[in-house]
This record gives structure tokens, sequence and C-alpha cells, in this order.
């Protein structure tokens, strides 16, 4: 087995890359800008940062790629809102340029991955990774496997639908949990409470108020701003619960930079609600919700591991 897979985050402004031990270490990183809505010039850059690294490494390594979006199995993007791509096979066209192995899959898939290895969650089998950003995204590990689901669109935790009819999901259907708990949701939910004249908060001040003033405001000891983020983390408690009670897992983590900029308030009030849905609370103990440890090194670090553990042309066995 290789002893390095190249993880690649595509992200919103920038390409990330890195060289990553089995281990989930890091060795070396690139970087470099995400041309956004230009696939020719997006396949360029990343054959140039896999060369590269490839030439550093001296080694045909293999190469996982994370992106936000609707990935399929065999590593096509049917659709990647962050660089404007639709239905790009991107995991075969590069093959055909670079050659090696290529695998391509959700970035919080990857994110989740990497937090099971080498984060969090290490020496944990079975856990949910939520990220909280913009979006809501989600990834799943199962029995120490990532599952991507038929389709490859698994983990989608951010469209569980948490209010039947509630409020509107950039997904276009309504009441998905990515419609309260989003760092874009939590400025939508804060707005609201300003329509009431009486309601008094320093929330008022600011021209514009989004997930990032309802943080600052909560962490200044607004309370407004603080019922805000508990009913964002209630919302969050109550997709949790139903992941839960299905899955059954030893750990939920908390990724994104929302999660960790709501805290204490978001992650108590998620904490208290999903207890409170659990089936069979009496008889068991509730898995932890905590902060996922990794940060924006978790999609390198899992698109690197699912690069090494998915090489089947490499003598270890595949996982
Ligand atoms: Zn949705």
């Amino acid at each position: 087995m290789a002893r390095h897979g190249i993880g690649i985050d595509i992200g919103g402004t920038q390409l990330r890359a890195a060289l990553v031990t089995a281990a989930g270490g890091i060795v070396e990183r690139d970087r470099r800008p995400t041309p956004a809505d230009d696939p020719t010039t997006l396949l360029d850059s990343l054959a140039h940062l896999i060369e590269a690294l490839r030439v550093q490494a001296g080694e045909q390594l293999p190469v996982g790629i994370g992106m936000a979006g609707l990935v399929t199995a065999a590593g096509e993007v049917r659709y990647g809102p962050n660089i404007g791509v639709r239905d790009l096979p991107l995991a075969a066209t590069l093959t055909e340029r670079v050659g090696g192995h290529i695998v391509v899959a959700n970035d919080a898939s990857v994110a989740a991955l990497g937090e099971q290895r080498a984060g969090a969650g290490a020496g944990v089998p079975d856990l949910v990774l939520v990220t909280l950003g913009t979006g809501v995204g989600g990834g799943l590990v199962v029995g120490g496997r990532l599952v991507t689901g038929v389709s490859g669109f698994a983990g989608e935790v951010g469209h569980v639908v948490v209010s039947e009819h509630g409020r509107p999901c950039p997904c276009g259907n309504r009441g998905c949990l990515e419609a309260y708990a989003s760092g874009t949701a939590i400025g939508a939910l804060a707005r609201d409470r300003l329509v009431d004249p009486n309601v008094v908060t320093a929330l008022r001040d600011h021209d514009h108020v989004g997930g990032k003033q309802v943080t600052a405001a909560a962490h200044a000891g607004d309370r407004i701003a603080r019922e805000v983020l508990e009913e964002a983390g209630s919302w969050l408690g109550v997709a949790i619960a139903s992941l839960v009670n299905v899955l059954d897992p030893n750990l939920i983590l908390l990724g994104g930079g929302a999660a960790a900029a709501a805290e204490p308030w978001m992650l108590d009030a998620a904490r208290r609600t999903m207890a409170a849905h659990l089936v069979g609370s009496a008889w068991r103990q509730p898995p932890g919700v905590e902060l996922a440890v990794l940060g924006d090194d978790a999609g390198v670090v899992g698109a690197g591991l699912l690069a090494l553990e998915r090489d089947h042309t490499a003598s270890g066995a595949p996982r």
C-alpha cells in the first residue's frame, strides 16, 4: 500500500491539497485559488496540484477529492454549488489526464472519515458528523466504514425534515434542518425576532443581521441572540435524535465554523433536545454531542485516507 494519499478539498475559494499518512497526519501542503464557474480551469488546477505532489513524493500516489455537492459513487459531480458545475465526471476525467487511482466524494463525508480515523472520533466505530456553516452538511461512518449510499448521496443531514411545512430551504423543500441551523438560517431566525418592536437586543445596532452578528452578540451577553442560538440548537437536536434513533452511534460530532462559534448555547440545546427525543431514554446513555477537532484539515485528511483505503491497485486489503 502506498505510504501516503493525496487529499484535496475543493472549497468555495481555495483548493487545499495535502500528502496524508496512513495514520491521518499531514506531511506536505499545497493550495491554490478555486477557479469558479470554469470546469476546464478547475481540471487544470487539480492536475497541476496532483502532479506536483506526486513528483515531490516520487510515487504515483492515489488521490482523494472532497467537494460540496452531490457526488455519485463513481465520482461524477451531479451538482457542485461552490464551483458552479453540473454533471462533471470528475474522477474519470482526471484519471484520464493524470492516471493512477482517483476517488471523489462529498466534502462532509470525507470530513467524517477524517474525524473518525484521526480526529475527535478516533477509536470510535460509529459516528455522525454534522457540519454547520453557510449550509448544513453531514457524513456517516458506520462500523468503521464511510457510508456514501447507493447513489453517493448518504449523510445529507441538512435536509432531514424537522418541520413538514416549515421554513423554506435552499434545496427547494421546506422545513429541512438547514433552514433552521445553518449560519444563514440563524441570521434569518434572529431577523424574525426583530419584527416585534418591543424586543430589546443589541442586534438592532447592525445594518445586516447574519449568523456572525448573532454569535458575536451572544458572546457579548445579548439574551435574544442566545435564545436564537438555543432555538437553532433545539432544531438540531430534533434532527440528531432521529439519526440516533436510526443508527445508535457512539458519537455525534459538530463541525464547521458555525458550530464552534455557537458554543455553548447551540450545543447545550442540541444535547438537551436530542436526549428528550431518544427512544428508551431510561435504559440508555445518550451519545456524546461534541465539537469536531480537525477544523479545515478534516476534508484533506479524510480525502487522503479515502484514497489510500480505496486504492484497490495497492497490495493492502481494500476496506
Ligand atoms: Zn433542504
